[in-house]
């Protein structure tokens, strides 16, 4: 579990800069899809198993969190201030695997659509003993994320760990560097063929980004599939871009011998038209890929990201623009169960105003 990133046997001068601590099980499985690949006329169709990229809460987030985490304790704080929307699975997986290293989590969170995932990952923050904080508007938010962060810095005597909605901070980011070093050892293990697309899905922009810089880095040629699932505001091509040249400035000032590529070179495909009318809403064309691809493959998905990640997929492929080509999917949400973490947990004992999300919902 422990085990060196693959990054770091490539470029060992990194392992001496950056600290990392092992969270994931390393690397996550590649399976073939042969059914689905059938039904929509793809010859060499592969999914990436993130969604057991660990064993008690799983997901694309857990790979930023060694990086993050490690980086916290590193610098000697004693709690991670974070951001995201009130079901966020990375304010979940922070506060689970912070709570493992012994460090506290302050969320930061903005409302969302209900479901039934978003009310798991509130009993998440909850049972790893997270304060949990939402606030109506982004500005609003901000304000409550500078005190909380004085407040907390004077109780302890030492600042957060401030990290980025998504956890996508260029250290945040080094996961997806690393595990596109790990996709390239897996395809030169044979499990799969260097893909041509790579499908995902984008919000905060970590994962595209990590993947872009380090396929590239890793010498393969894969395109990077992007499919943008928050608003505007919050991820698109320029912020992309942006994020790209800071990742790869930073990378490149760690270790010189890295092969930083051009940002202007790298070419992701970011797409818009599969928002599908809000962050957390499932619109019919979702909800169908999620059930062929249950039916033909017996895989999961969930609404908010990689369901309308393979909503893409599908209409790509629909429009013949898989014809012939080599295409994985990176599957990025955590499928364990999470009712191991969450036994005799009351949600009354989550602050008032997110007990709402409890009161409307099913549960
Ligand atoms: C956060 C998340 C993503 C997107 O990853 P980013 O690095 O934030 O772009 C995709 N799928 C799931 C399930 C996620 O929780």
């Amino acid at each position: 579990m422990a085990e060196k990133p693959d990054l770091f046997r490539t470029y060992p001068q990194l392992a001496v800069r950056v600290p990392h601590v092992g969270l994931c099980d390393l690397p996550t499985p590649v399976a073939a899809m042969p059914g689905l690949g059938e039904a929509l006329g793809i010859e060499s169709l592969h999914v990436k198993r993130d969604d057991l990229s660990a064993r008690e809460y799983g997901g694309n987030k857990v790979r930023k969190l060694e990086f993050l985490l490690a980086d916290a304790a590193h610098r000697g704080c004693r709690e991670v201030l974070t951001f995201g929307f009130a079901g966020s699975n990375f304010a979940a997986a922070c506060a689970h695997y912070a709570r493992c290293l012994d460090l506290g989590c302050v969320s930061m969170l903005l409302p969302q659509e209900n479901a039934a995932y978003l009310r798991d990952n509130l009993l998440v923050g909850l049972a790893a003993g997270a304060e949990l904080h939402e606030r109506d508007s982004v500005p609003a938010l901000a304000a409550d994320a500078a005190w909380q962060f004085t407040r907390h810095w004077l109780r302890h005597g030492r600042r957060p760990y401030w990290i980025p909605a998504g956890g996508s901070s260029p250290t945040g980011v080094l996961g997806f560097v690393n595990a596109a070093f790990e996709l390239r050892a897996q395809v030169e293990a044979g499990d799969l063929p260097e893909p041509d697309r790579l499908y995902l899905a984008m919000g905060s922009m970590g994962s595209a980004a990590g993947l872009a810089i380090g396929l590239r880095a890793a010498g393969l040629s894969t395109r990077v599939v992007a499919v943008r699932v928050v608003e505007k505001k919050f991820a698109g091509a320029r912020l992309l871009d942006d994020l790209l040249h800071q990742c790869c400035g930073w990378i490149g000032n760690l270790d010189s011998g890295f092969p930083v590529p051009d940002p202007a070179q790298l070419e992701v495909e970011v797409r818009d038209e599969f928002f599908g009318g809000g962050y957390g809403v499932i619109d019919s064309d979702t909800a169908k890929a999620i059930r062929r691809t249950a039916e033909l493959e017996h895989l999961g998905l969930d609404g908010t990201y990689s369901g309308k990640a393979m909503t893409a997929l599908f209409r790509d492929a629909a429009a013949g623009a898989c014809a012939g080509k080599r295409v994985l999917f990176w599957s990025t949400f955590n499928s364990r169960p999470l009712a191991p973490l969450l036994a005799d947990l009351d949600h009354r004992r989550l602050p008032t105003r997110l007990q709402r999300y409890f009161r409307d919902g099913e549960r």
